[in-house]
């Protein structure tokens, strides 16, 4: 309560995001990745205020699809690459997980697992995944056309889809991810007629070609356009607004320092805000001065090094600023991209950082709706 570094969550924008999305893709269904903890702005809320809009969800950890299951009954819950083990495998069945299944060894070790232990009326839903350029997950073609066929025969499969995940769409240059793209759209035609999944956020954006039948958005839903080309009324918008309040005001003469080590000096005399956010919470400590920060309404400078609780801020062009006014650190009038620029990094990098002492405040949620049944 009286902890001023704070997120707001705001679900109309959430919702907003995930309604481009299916514009851009009609056709598709919607995988939502809402791993790291939905993008860091918590899973099982991301998943209950668009569960409506979307056709399932996706994670990296199986603990984290077991938390999302106890919320989401019925979803569609897809268990990315993991460390393939027997008990893993059947716990992902017994919750009823979709599973990617990216490399030759878990095929074999699935195979066996699905003869010995599972039954007819297990639902079993695998998405394979072939390596079409990331070299980090994923099968060879080789590969991808003897598991596909491995596991077709063990006659228990209740849904065969095939994967990709591209390394570069959101560049201007589409021809690596075109050649990509054909790697497993060529191979899976081959294969037969089966459900395809490739694009990321950047791919829904600017390969429809490659939208297929399930897309798999992440950043976007979270209000960042990797490839900056939604403009207008198409803009997405900013779900996490991340803010905090100034809490001491301090004059700086000419040739003093700021803040550990002094990396910011006023070259004349300054006006520095000391505002209540800092590493602890999230915010990068790699932020270099000049990283900008949004008080009532116009941008100012940070001055010297982050530290675990607060930082400091350049506010002498500043009209009228005074303890106590908020500060935001980014969301819709400052974007955690332009954030994340000035610290070498990606916005996602920056979202899934947030700690958990930062206060949630969750804003536009909907009433909840009388039981009429
Ligand atoms: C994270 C992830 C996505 C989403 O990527 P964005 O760039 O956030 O849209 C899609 N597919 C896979 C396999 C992922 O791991």
């Amino acid at each position: 309560m009286y902890n001023p570094c704070t997120i707001e969550l705001n679900r109309e924008a959430l919702r907003f995001n995930c309604e481009r999305v299916r514009e851009l893709a009609p056709q598709a269904n919607i995988l939502a990745m809402v791993k790291a903890n939905g993008y860091g702005h918590g899973a099982r809320w991301v998943a209950t205020q668009i569960k409506d809009l979307v056709d399932g969800f996706g994670v990296a950890r199986f603990e984290e699809a077991v938390e999302l299951r106890r919320e989401l009954p019925d979803s569609r819950l897809l268990l990315l690459g993991n460390l393939a083990n027997p008990a893993l495998f059947r716990d992902c069945f017994r919750e009823k997980l979709d599973l990617v299944i990216a490399d030759f060894p878990a095929v074999k070790m699935l195979a066996e697992t699905l003869e010995q232990s599972v039954d007819q009326n297990t639902a079993i839903r695998l998405w394979l995944k072939l390596n079409i350029g990331m070299n980090r997950l994923g099968m060879t073609t080789q590969e991808f056309e003897q598991a596909h066929t491995l596991l077709e025969a063990t006659g228990k499969i209740t849904e065969l889809l095939h994967m990709s995940h591209f390394s570069a769409s959101e560049e201007t240059d589409h021809s690596l991810t075109n050649r990509q793209a054909a790697k497993l759209l060529e191979l899976s035609a081959r294969l037969g007629q089966y459900p395809r999944s490739l694009a990321n956020s950047a791919a829904v954006i600017c390969h429809p070609r490659t939208h297929r039948e399930w897309v798999r958005p992440g950043i976007m839903l979270y209000g960042d356009d990797p490839t900056g080309l939604l403009s207008g009324t198409k803009q997405l918008q900013a779900v996490m607004h991340f803010k905090s309040r100034i809490i001491a005001l301090r004059d700086v003469a000419e040739g003093e320092g700021v803040g550990y080590n002094h990396r910011w000096r006023a070259q004349e005399p300054r006006l520095i805000a000391t505002v209540a956010a800092g590493y602890a919470d999230g915010y990068p400590r790699t932020a270099p001065d000049g990283t900008p920060v949004v008080i009532n309404g116009q941008r100012c400078p940070l001055a010297g090094r982050v530290s675990m609780d607060l930082l400091t801020v350049d506010v002498s062009d500043l009209e009228n600023v005074q303890i106590g006014d908020e500060v935001t650190l980014w969301g819709q009038e400052l974007s955690a991209a332009e954030v994340a620029r000035h610290c070498q990094t990606i916005s996602y990098e920056l979202f899934t950082r947030i700690t958990s002492r930062v206060q949630r405040v969750y804003i536009n949620e909907a009433v909840p709706a009388a039981s009429s049944t």
